[in-house]
């Protein structure tokens, strides 16, 4: 077992939003948890802050666990699965928060197990030519990248400054045109689309050094490798790197 999956206790919480199951160290937690928000206080809001009904004995407040902010029972009264917050139970949200997570929620259900299955890509170390083919995956706990070829690297998540997704454009006219697709600008990647994933460049500190490092990704050519298989990595990537960003920016 490498030092990325030692295995790593859990607790039980009881936060007044609900029960949640967090590792025993706040080091250990995933890199793309989200802290709970501040409650608003009570005395802060006289007013659902989606309806502006006022609230009294019979109308109930309620906070949104996921903005904080105080609804009434009719603004607040979907219960989704947060597990950004780490919570066992799904918990009270209000209507653009529940958006939200339910998206998430395919990333849970769907992208993270792609993510942990692993692909196979050829890897080049900086600006080399010369590349490695590698089997690539996320550690169960979320916390490392690791890859497995003739050598063996772990990237932590948390150390990654940049991802850039190499895409390949059926534009008409313009067949096979390479673009780098900065995560910043909101591109849709899809598995299907007419813009499918063709590799990744990483930027990426090493511990005890200030330098980046950087690793470019590129998805076999060869008849052995599963092209499909390598864009759907990608695309859950993709999809990882900008939670990535959202939990880093809270
Ligand atoms: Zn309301
Ligand atoms: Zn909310």
């Amino acid at each position: 077992m490498s030092r990325g999956e030692a295995l790593e206790g859990k607790k039980l919480v009881r936060s007044p939003s609900g029960l949640r199951m967090v590792p025993e160290h706040r080091a250990a937690r995933s890199p793309f948890e989200l802290d709970e928000p501040p409650w608003v206080p009570d005395k802060e809001c006289p007013r659902c802050m989606q309806c502006e009904t006022k609230f009294d004995f019979i109308t109930r407040k309620h906070h949104c666990r996921r903005c904080g902010k105080c609804f009434c029972d009719k603004c607040c009264s979907k219960k989704v699965p947060l597990p950004r917050m780490c919570f066992v139970d799904p918990v009270r949200q209000c209507a653009e928060c529940a958006l939200i997570s339910q998206k998430e929620t395919e990333f849970y259900d769907k992208q993270l197990k792609v993510l942990m299955n692993g692909a196979i890509f050829s890897v080049a170390l900086g600006t080399s030519e010369k590349s490695e083919t590698m089997a690539c995956r996320l550690s169960n706990n979320q916390r490392y990248l690791f890859l497995d070829g003739d050598s063996h690297y772990e990237i932590e998540i948390a150390q990654i400054s940049t991802v850039q997704i190499l895409t390949e454009g059926f534009t008409p006219g313009e067949k096979d045109i390479h673009t780098y697709t900065s995560l910043l600008e909101s591109q849709h990647i899809t598995e299907g689309g007419n813009t499918r994933a063709t590799g990744m460049l990483l930027k990426y500190k090493v511990p005890g050094s200030e330098e980046l490092v950087q690793m470019k990704f590129t998805a076999g050519e060869d008849v052995n490798s599963n092209k499909k298989l390598s864009a759907a990595w990608l695309a859950a990537m993709h999809k990882a790197a900008k939670l990535l960003y959202e939990s880093r920016d809270q």
